[in-house]
Parts: C-alpha cells; structure tokens; sequence
C-alpha cells in the first residue's frame, strides 16, 4: 500500500469537504486511478506487493479490513439491500494504469443504467473494478480477486458493494471482459450486453461497515458492503487479470480503530482454496 506522508495530511474536515467539493475526482479515486493523484507518497511501498504494504493509514477509518469473527456483531436484519440492476448493459473498460498498484481495469456503466436500494434510499452505479489479491479478508485469508461496484448518491457519498472471487469454474459473465482485457495504460475497450446480475452472487448477506476508499486519496468515509458469498472464475481468467498486475493493485488490511462491522451472516464463509503463500493457514 502506500502511505501518506503526515505533513501533507489534511485535516480531517478538509479532507471530507474535498470530497463534496469534487465529486470525480472521489469517483476516480474508487475507481483506482492514480494519474489525478497529486499528494506525495512513500517511495519505499511503491510497487511493491501487498504483503509489504502493511504500513497502516494515519486516518482512522480506512479500507479494506480484515473481517474477523470476533469483532463482527452478528444481527438478524440490516437494512434491506435491493439490486436494480439491468439484466446486461453496455461497459466501457478503460486500463487505468497498469501495472501500478493503485490501478486498476475500470468498467465504466452507463448513466441511470444500474443502481440499488439500501434501506429504501437509491445509489446510482457509477462502475465496477478488480483488485488482485483480494483486498479484504475473512479471518485473515485473501482470495485471488475482488470486485467493487461503486456507487453514489445524490449527495455524493460512497458506497461500495465487493464481491470476493475465488478460484473456480469459468465464469461466463466476466469472460467477455477478462477475454480480452485492455492491457497498456489507458486503453479502452467498449463491451456490449455485460451480464451484470450474473456479477454477484444469489444471496445477499453481506458485512457493512464505514471505511474509506482503498486508492488515493483514501477519502472517508465510504460505506462498504462486503457480500459474504463469493463468486468464481478460472485459473485462467484470474490468469488475465494477474498478468497486468504482476506485484497486485490491493491494498493492505487496515487497522479496525473501533469500528462496528456488523452483519447478517450465521457462519463465516470458509474460502474454498488459499492463496499459496498463506497455505498453512488454510
Ligand atoms: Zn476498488
């Protein structure tokens, strides 16, 4: 991960009224573009692998988290999470600056195309993106991708759905875009009739909590919804998107600081595989 410097951090109001201020660029930065990014980093985490990335943020509420049982409040509803999603839409893919660990492949969808209720109050798609490894956790274990679908609201504030995707069966509904993925910097590539239902998983039970985005500038507060059953995909297509990230574009758990993650899941998902490096903890 990378680590902002402590005399470039603004303060906390600043950073939130930033965030009002201008909305794209918070767009953007959910949809890990580096290239608007302006604040000075560390030069020792750049481009390294997530596992070396594990300097935490100076702001206190940031993402992703490692999702631990212990520190999970467990309830029977939350409010109620609805999909209204169209059964395919068209996609833009743009590379957004591969390999570098903050980029990523953006699907842009289009405006009014896509958006969800939650709690009876309407976010609006904006695009979904990958991240290699997954960036959150379950008791500590990653998988080989995450997906976020990013969203907002008329307000502008941020809410994330990531779905975990394990090593699997071939998924038909990510093939046409891990098919051929825009692979130098800035590339584009328009993809029709994307099924983006087929994306997530059936069920619906999920971890929230408040954290932040997971790309510069780590604005908070960003509301994620972590679904807790995960989707598939090959060897090969994580295969595809591996190769235009060779050291990864996820950034390091962050320290939870007392927030409440709470969820409407009886039992932990167990992941079906691990990663290799962390095999003995499977
Ligand atoms: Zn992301």
């Amino acid at each position: 991960m990378c680590v902002l410097e402590r005399e470039s951090l603004p303060e906390r109001e600043d950073a939130e009224e930033a965030l009002k201020l201008d909305r794209r660029t918070a767009i953007l930065g959910a949809a890990c573009l580096a290239v608007t990014v302006t604040i000075p980093w560390s030069a020792a985490a750049s481009g390294s692998a997530k596992a070396a990335r594990r300097l935490a943020s100076p702001l206190p509420r940031q993402s992703p988290i490692d999702l631990r049982r212990r520190q999970i409040t467990f309830v029977r509803r939350l409010p109620r999470l609805r999909l209204r999603y169209p059964r395919r839409v068209d996609v833009t893919l743009t590379n957004t600056g591969s390999p570098g660990e903050f980029a990523t492949v953006r699907a842009d969808v289009p405006a009014g195309a896509a958006h969800i209720t939650v709690g009876g109050v309407r976010w609006e798609l904006e695009q979904f993106h990958w991240h290699t490894p997954s960036e959150h956790e379950i008791d500590g274990r990653d998988t080989p991708l995450e997906m976020h679908f990013v969203h907002t609201r008329a307000d502008d504030a941020i809410l994330v759905i990531a779905v975990l995707i394990e090593r699997g069966r071939r998924n038909d509904a990510i093939e046409p875009m891990f098919g051929d993925l825009p692979d130098q910097p800035n590339d584009t590539r328009e993809v029709p009739d994307v099924a983006l239902r087929a994306l997530l998983p059936q069920k619906r039970a999920s971890f929230r909590y408040t954290g932040s985005l997971t790309t510069p500038p780590f604005t908070e507060p960003v509301r994620f919804v972590v679904l807790a059953d995960s989707i598939s995909v090959s060897r090969r297509q994580i295969r595809a998107f591996r190769e235009l990230f060779e050291d990864g574009n996820s950034r390091a758990v962050q320290p939870l600081n007392g927030r409440k993650v709470r969820s409407d899941v009886k039992r932990l998902p167990r992941p079906r595989q691990c990663m290799v490096a962390r095999a003995d903890r499977c």
